[in-house]
């Protein structure tokens, strides 16, 4: 088997510094019902966690015409049952994957602590949490007060909270070095080739099949394609006719070291309102959000982090050496119902394992075994049919 990769590495693209989020239990969608009284904000205001700056790219207004069409409660309910059963998946063979290798990662099971700073949204939150449990995710709703002991590092915002939800079976860990373990592992003890600072031009294919890859040091013949290029995947699929609805959604990072005398967060924590999460991966806090629809590169994203450190000041002041930050913009390869694509396409030996938006580190694990129980033409643990390209009305155009 051949990963080709364009860095020098693995995970330096958006797997690089995310938030390092393990949350198999909130996956609910993007899209959703709340998104129509949500829209002024995102188009105008500068300090609101998601922005939209509408451009002329006809396929980024098809994205935006899916994503619509998936805000409607029925299909937000059916997507966020359907992430929730990938995303117990995922925990499940992430755990036998950590039993089986020694990984080191950063990895915690540290928690999940969602705090609300609106009644509205908490009772929305209250709401969810009522019909997830229903699909077997365990969560409890806490008073301001229980937020505070379960996480003393929000005794600073303790009087502008008016709850949480707690999930104790989430976990964190540091995707970039979690995908370089997994890199190392492969190679020396699976036979894995990695070939770094290749790029891949295009597919060849000939009677509805890829019959080489052309990289830029040559092509490469398999018997099997597997495109997982992130942001990259879309460019690469559509000369063989195959249309990948994703849009790049881009948000920003901070990490900033943790000494002696900070008090960063044990428990992982969501800041709802601002829509930012912390995460303590070792000696540093990684502090990540927002959601931006505007053009790569822009002049905005510098204004966007600053945003973000001083959210991040005034909500955790102590949690880490804010003179120290190293900053970051990634983008999330996101479906307009933040479903990944797992699976098949028209040409018979390329397969699918994109798209998986903002939860690509807690999905990695099941959309992998899906996949490779596709290809082998295996039946998989769970159904795959949801997260396929041909079994859901996706196209862009
Ligand atoms: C701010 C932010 C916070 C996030 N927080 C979380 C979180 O807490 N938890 C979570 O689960 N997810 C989170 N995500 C989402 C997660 O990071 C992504 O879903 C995930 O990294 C996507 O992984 P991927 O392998 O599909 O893409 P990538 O990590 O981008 O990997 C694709 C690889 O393909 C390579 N490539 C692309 N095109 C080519 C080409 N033509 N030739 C050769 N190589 C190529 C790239 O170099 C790259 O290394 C976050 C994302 C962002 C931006």
């Amino acid at each position: 088997m051949t990963v080709v990769e364009k860095h020098s590495e693995a995970g330096a693209e958006t797997s690089f510094a995310n938030g390092g989020q393990l949350s198999y239990s909130y996956v609910a969608p993007l899209a959703g019902p709340s998104v129509l009284g949500h829209l002024p904000s995102w188009l105008l205001s500068r300090t609101a966690p998601l922005r939209f700056r509408p451009s002329l790219d006809f396929d980024q207004w098809a994205w935006c015409a899916q994503f619509l069409r998936n805000c409607t409660a029925s299909r937000s309910r059916r997507t966020t049952v359907e992430l929730l059963q990938l995303g117990a998946y995922s925990r499940s063979v992430m755990h036998e994957l950590m039993k089986t290798e020694h990984l080191e990662f950063a990895f915690s099971k540290s928690g999940k602590l969602v705090v609300y700073r609106n009644a509205e949204d908490f009772e929305g939150a209250r709401r969810q949490m009522d019909f997830q449990a229903k699909f077997g995710a365990e969560q409890a709703a806490l008073s301001p007060g229980a937020c505070v002991s379960t996480e003393p590092a929000l005794e600073s915002i303790r009087d502008k909270l008016v709850g949480g939800i707690f999930t104790p079976s989430e976990e964190t860990g540091d995707c970039h070095l979690f995908t370089r373990e997994l890199a190392r592992i492969a190679s020396a003890k699976y036979g894995v080739k990695f070939q770094y600072g290749t790029r891949l031009h295009g597919l060849q294919h000939e009677r509805g099949k890829v019959v080489a890859a052309r990289t830029s040091v040559g092509d490469i013949v398999a018997d099997e394609y597997v495109l997982a290029l992130g942001n990259g995947s879309r460019e690469l699929a559509a000369p063989l006719g195959i249309h990948l609805p994703m849009c790049p959604l881009k948000g920003y990072s901070l990490t900033v070291p943790v000494r002696d005398g900070h008090c960063a967060p044990a428990v992982s924590v969501t800041d709802l309102h601002h829509k930012v999460v912390y995460a303590r991966l070792g000696q540093t806090l990684r502090i990540a959000g927002m959601v931006d629809m505007t053009p790569a590169g822009s002049r905005e994203d510098a204004t966007r982090i600053d945003l973000l450190k001083s959210q991040a000041q005034a909500t955790m002041p102590y949690g880490g050496d804010y003179s120290s930050v190293i900053r970051w913009t990634g983008a999330r390869p996101t479906t307009p119902d933040s479903k990944p694509l797992i699976g098949p396409t028209r040409v018979s030996n390329l397969w699918l394992n994109t798209g998986q938006g903002s939860l690509g580190f807690t999905l990695a694990a099941a959309s992998a075994r899906l996949v490779t129980a596709t290809i082998r033409r295996r039946p998989a643990e769970i159904d795959a049919a949801p997260y396929g390209l041909s079994t859901r009305n996706l196209s862009s155009n």
